[in-house]
């Protein structure tokens, strides 16, 4: 990669911030497309947030991804918040306006989607209700993107209750009926679901294991987990075990870049089997 006086700017903000796989995420799409762009990591700390995303247009930035902990935050400051967002309660995308004006996306709800339509093509919203564990900001994503698709009936399962409750309040629609469950419930709630989604961080790499009874859930519904390291989790070894069409969270986490960069860098861009097997070497490995 080459810098020069043309070279279009964007990153990504979190504290800490070098965890994060995104600059080899768009690094890679930059390399594919020969743009000729550069996406950085930007350490910001939480009291910085507002300075630093006000400095955006003034150091002719096109935009920047927000991670840990800007999401919330973030939503005060911009100018517009596309609905999307608004109704998850989180940013993780700003673009730069033409006016230096800033619009806060979330394209976590996005990456979501592409992924399931990606992977279980066959998979229809209408195959009876979606179970969710989990009611934390991914979960919010999910849950939006269920909805948007046309699933009639969302069942979320969660620890704290209240917090499964906010999510009911917020997300459903006229057309799509949420109703708050808890753990006692998990078995009894896959009963003619049509699908099921991790969106806790359970299964996850130095977290406690998740496991389920899969029995009643019918073998046509696909078990989602949005964890990614490790890929396989128990979860979805269960999944295959039992028969169902698995979907894993790495999908997600690619797909979900993808607005940006077409934002910021004026490209569309794809998730290949390549870019997976370049972002899964970095990922480390379950302990
Ligand atoms: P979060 O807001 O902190 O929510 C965490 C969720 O996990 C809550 O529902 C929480 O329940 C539940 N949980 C945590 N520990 C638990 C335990 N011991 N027993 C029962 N429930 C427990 O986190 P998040 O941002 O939603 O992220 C959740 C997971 O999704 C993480 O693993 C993250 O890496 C993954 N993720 C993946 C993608 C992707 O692109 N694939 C994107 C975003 C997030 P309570 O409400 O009761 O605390």
């Amino acid at each position: 990669m080459r810098i020069t006086g043309t070279t279009r700017l964007a990153g990504i903000m979190g504290w800490p911030v070098t965890h994060s796989r995104s600059p080899l995420l768009h690094g890679f799409w930059l390399d594919e497309t020969c743009i000729d762009g550069a996406y950085l990591p930007l350490p910001v700390r939480p009291q910085h947030i507002e300075q630093a995303l006000r400095a955006l247009p003034i150091l002719g930035f096109r935009g920047c991804n927000l991670t840990i902990p800007h999401k919330q935050s973030a939503l005060s400051v911009v100018d517009r918040v596309e609905p999307m967002a608004g109704r998850i309660g989180a940013i993780n995308t700003i673009v730069v306006e033409p006016d230096g004006s800033l619009e806060g996306r979330n394209t976590d709800a996005f990456g979501f989607r592409e992924n399931l339509r990606e992977t279980v093509p066959d998979w229809s919203p209408v195959a009876g209700p979606a179970v969710i564990l989990g009611a934390g900001g991914a979960a919010r994503a999910v849950v939006a993107a269920l909805s948007d698709v046309g699933v009639a009936e969302i069942r979320i399962i969660n620890r704290t209750l209240a917090r499964a409750e906010a999510v009911a309040d917020d997300l459903s629609t006229p057309k799509t009926r949420i109703t708050v469950h808890s753990w006692d419930e998990v078995s009894a709630v896959q009963r003619h679901a049509g699908l099921l989604v991790n969106a806790t961080s359970l299964g996850m790499a130095r977290e406690p294991p998740l496991v389920l009874d899969l029995s009643l859930l019918p073998p046509s519904a696909p078990v989602v987990d949005i964890v990614y390291v490790p890929l396989e989790t128990g979860l979805l070894a269960a999944g295959r075990r039992y028969g169902h069409p698995v979907v894993d969270g790495l999908g997600m986490l690619l797909h979900q870049g993808r607005p940006g960069f077409e934002a910021w860098f004026g490209a569309a861009v794809r998730v290949t089997g390549k870019l997976r097997a370049s972002i899964l070497a970095t990922l480390a490995p379950a302990r």
